[in-house]
């Protein structure tokens, strides 16, 4: 196996500040892998594009009315959990036992706050659970069974794991059992024409609100035909979700174990906290040199409290959009860097 070409996008685009109001802006992603022209026929590009440029807004219409930068990142989440186009919510990955394990955390950059749940199987939406963890319990992670009920006593809406099925992801799920016979070893992946482009589908976001204050969020099914029990990156503060008002905050989504074992999100902030380096410069050094020298696929967003946005991959594509107190209307991107518009 062989990394494509890497690809990284710097945006770089720091928001001017005005005389008026504080600057604020959101960026979110929906997965990143082999996603290339060939393999999206328009209309799903199309209707990709226009699903992700509902998050970044339904997102920025909190920050707009000045709310919290963390209630932005739920709700443009909760736009991407309810699509069954991505690998969260409805849509989820099937594991080997042919359910739905669903991961999810947010965490606020003002105090450090942060909530997260893992494996979970009937909370519709499992960043609401996050949310709920973070707000309404003394504890950062719960787990199965337990985060299932604690999301229901938060009232939050329970489903039959059946309900996040899709076709799509049920063919998915088929042929990597047929071919690589519950294994996910690369080769057998790569054998069952299932590799890189069927494994992600993560869905993040990462918001600076009106008050100066930084959030970020994730929301997974996780990875096809993962063992049962399996957690990725997604929900584990410091790997897959990071925010800290002193630095940046990140949300990633690629191969999870790589990510636990980089503490990805957080590495970038503490480059940016300790090394001083910039958001752009952290973010290349993790993602396009640590990860890249092993093989370690995937991409983050990122902003800091000035509000510079990064979007940085080292494969193909990454689902992506954002849009800043300065820009009239969300901006979507899907393949390589400079597909923005
Ligand atoms: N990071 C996720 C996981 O390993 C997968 C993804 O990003 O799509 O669970």
């Amino acid at each position: 196996m062989r990394l494509l070409d890497f690809l990284v996008l710097l945006l770089g685009w720091t928001i001017m500040s005005t005389a008026t109001a504080a600057p604020f802006a959101i960026i979110i992603h929906g997965g990143a892998g082999t996603i290339t022209r060939d393999k999206l026929t328009e209309n799903k590009a199309r209707e990709i594009r226009q699903t992700l440029a509902r998050a970044v807004n339904a997102g920025y219409q909190v920050l707009e009315q000045g709310g919290r930068a963390e209630d932005a990142v739920t709700a443009a989440i909760v736009v991407m959990e309810d699509s069954p186009l991505f690998n969260a919510g409805k849509g989820a990955v099937f594991t080997a036992d042919g359910r739905h394990e669903l991961d999810a955390s947010l965490m606020r950059g003002q105090d450090l706050q942060a909530g997260a749940v893992a494996a979970v199987r009937h909370t519709r939406n499992p960043i609401l659970a996050a949310q709920a963890v973070m707000e309404h319990s003394p504890h950062v992670m719960l787990a199965g069974d337990g985060a299932d009920q604690f999301a229901r006593e938060q009232g939050l809406e329970q489903v039959e794991n059946s309900w996040f099925d899709t076709p799509y992801r049920k063919a998915q799920w088929q042929k990597a059992r047929q071919t690589a016979s519950q294994s996910l070893s690369e080769e057998l992946l790569d054998d069952a024409g299932l590799h890189k482009d069927d494994k992600f589908g993560t869905v993040g976001a990462v918001a600076l609100d009106q008050h100066g204050h930084l959030a970020a969020g994730t929301s997974t099914g996780g990875m096809t035909n993962k063992h049962y029990g399996r957690v990725g990156d997604s929900p584990i503060i410091g790997a897959g979700t990071y925010a800290d008002d002193r630095s940046c905050a990140v949300s990633a989504t690629g191969h999870g174990e790589f990510f636990i074992r980089y503490t990805v999100a957080h590495d970038i902030c503490a480059r940016v906290r300790y090394r001083k380096e910039s958001l752009e410069q952290a973010a290349e050094q993790v993602i396009m040199q640590a990860l890249k020298a092993v093989h370690g696929e995937g991409g983050i967003i990122a902003l800091d409290k000035q509000g510079k946005l990064v979007a940085v991959f080292n494969t193909a594509g990454m689902y992506r959009g954002w849009r800043t107190s300065q820009q009239a209307a969300a901006v979507t991107g899907i393949y390589e860097a400079g597909d923005e518009r």
